[in-house]
């Protein structure tokens, strides 16, 4: 294969424990006068609001909060936000906490400079200039959203995810700091690691992969299958909260500059109709659709497993690849990931809608093997019959 890539890296990455402190530092280079902070309720009863106040505080920076953000962000919640805040003179914006508030700051950022609405916006390179200079502040290790240039919104008419996509949503500074990820708990850390380990699987696998995301996403996997169970069990532990951060970074990186795949293709529609939150539902269908990808390019897929801890010895890339499979559905059992029928609000007459949404998703373009509509209703049927059955059996 001859390459054809490029490689974009917009943001400006700060990494290590206590950055958060900076926040104020770069709030006065970016010009800000009026800063809005975009975050959730459940963060602001963290005390993690407060080291980001503080330093703002410091630098005499005027800022108003707005922390009414809800898991797999709404379009009608992102306008509702934008109608409050765009009398005030909003000049740099900060995404503190997971994704979704990533995102939202992101979405309020793009309303802020361009009017209308969301849905004009949907889609690749829609925007007609840079959004309101925006400051990320990750609070989970899961997303990446801090280096990306998506934000994923839903369209409460259609019930479905919509992707953002431009170089101009990026933020120009992500504040990294493993210390504001230690208050996570259990189920928060497994779903939104699980999330990171799809990224970098994905990212690998998917036909538009190239080599500088295939060092980042290898490297992500290993981390992940290093530090997730221990970062589960042993939130405290400050080193497995740092490599886990660390991997959901680099496989930001690794899928913004490439995609995703399949599993991104179901798990999209099911938060849009369910609001499944995002890790669970990859978490859930990323052992069926790895499984179904195999023979795509069983060397691939073979070099994942070997990353995840299969051992190569004597074993065909096939049967290695199958192991990795077996792995990743252990991995989620071993977290306590719900299996998709412990999800009682699933009802399986929505398979066809779902599979739909699916077909239709992006990311389904990339998938490293063909994908129908039809196969997609047999891997959402799959993982709901799956009852902890050993799938490759
Ligand atoms: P989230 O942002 O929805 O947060 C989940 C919960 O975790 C919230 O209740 C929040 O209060 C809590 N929380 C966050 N940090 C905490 C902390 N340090 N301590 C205690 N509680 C904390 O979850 P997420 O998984 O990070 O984000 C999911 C969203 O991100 C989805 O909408 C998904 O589609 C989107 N996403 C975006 C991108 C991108 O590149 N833009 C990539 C992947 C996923």
């Amino acid at each position: 294969m001859l390459w054809n890539f490029k490689f974009n890296v917009p943001t400006s990455i700060e990494f290590g424990n206590g950055k958060v402190k900076l926040v104020g530092e770069f709030a006065k280079k970016l010009g800000g006068q009026k800063v809005l902070i975009v975050t959730d309720k459940g963060l602001a009863n963290t005390g993690i609001l407060d080291k980001v106040i503080d330093p703002l505080k410091e630098k005499n920076i005027d800022f108003l909060v707005y922390d009414e953000v809800k898991p797999n962000p709404r379009d009608v919640d992102c306008q509702k936000a934008y109608e409050q805040v765009k009398e005030e003179g909003i000049d740099v914006l900060i995404g503190l906490g997971g994704g979704s508030s990533m995102d939202t700051a992101k979405a309020i950022g793009t309303l802020l400079t361009h009017g209308g609405t969301l849905s004009e916006r949907y889609g690749t390179d829609k925007l007609e200039r840079d959004i309101t200079p925006l400051i990320c502040i990750p609070t989970t290790a899961g997303t990446g959203s801090e280096v990306t240039s998506y934000s994923v919104i839903t369209d409460t008419n259609i019930k479905d995810k919509m992707l953002l996509f431009d170089l101009r949503l990026s933020p120009k500074v992500a504040l990294v700091d493993p210390e504001l990820t230690l208050s996570l708990p259990k189920s928060i850390t497994a779903a939104t690691g699980m999330d990171a380990l799809t990224h970098a699987i994905e990212a690998y696998v998917c036909n538009v992969s190239e080599p500088i995301s295939d060092s980042l996403a290898l490297h992500a996997i290993e981390l992940i299958a290093e530090h997730l169970v221990n970062a589960v069990e042993n939130g405290k532990d400050l080193e497995a909260r740092q490599n886990m951060i660390v991997a959901s970074l680099i496989a930001g990186l690794s899928f913004a500059n490439t995609n995703l795949g399949s599993v991104h293709a179901m798990a999209e529609p099911l938060g849009g109709l369910y609001d499944t939150p995002h890790g669970v539902a990859n978490a859930i269908f990323l052992p069926f659709v790895f499984k179904f990808n195999i023979s795509s390019n069983p060397k691939k897929f073979a070099n994942v497993a070997k990353k995840l801890g299969v051992s190569s010895e004597g074993k065909t890339d096939d049967q290695i690849a199958l192991e990795g499979a077996k792995l990743l559905e252990e991995l989620a059992n071993k977290i306590n990931i719900p299996k998709f029928s412990d999800l009682d609000y699933v009802d399986t007459k929505d398979f066809d809608f779902l599979a739909g949404a699916a077909e239709e998703n992006i990311c389904t373009t990339v998938n490293p093997r063909k994908i129908t509509k039809e196969d997609y209703i047999e891997l959402f049927t799959a993982a709901y019959e799956y009852k902890g059955s050993n799938i490759y059996a």
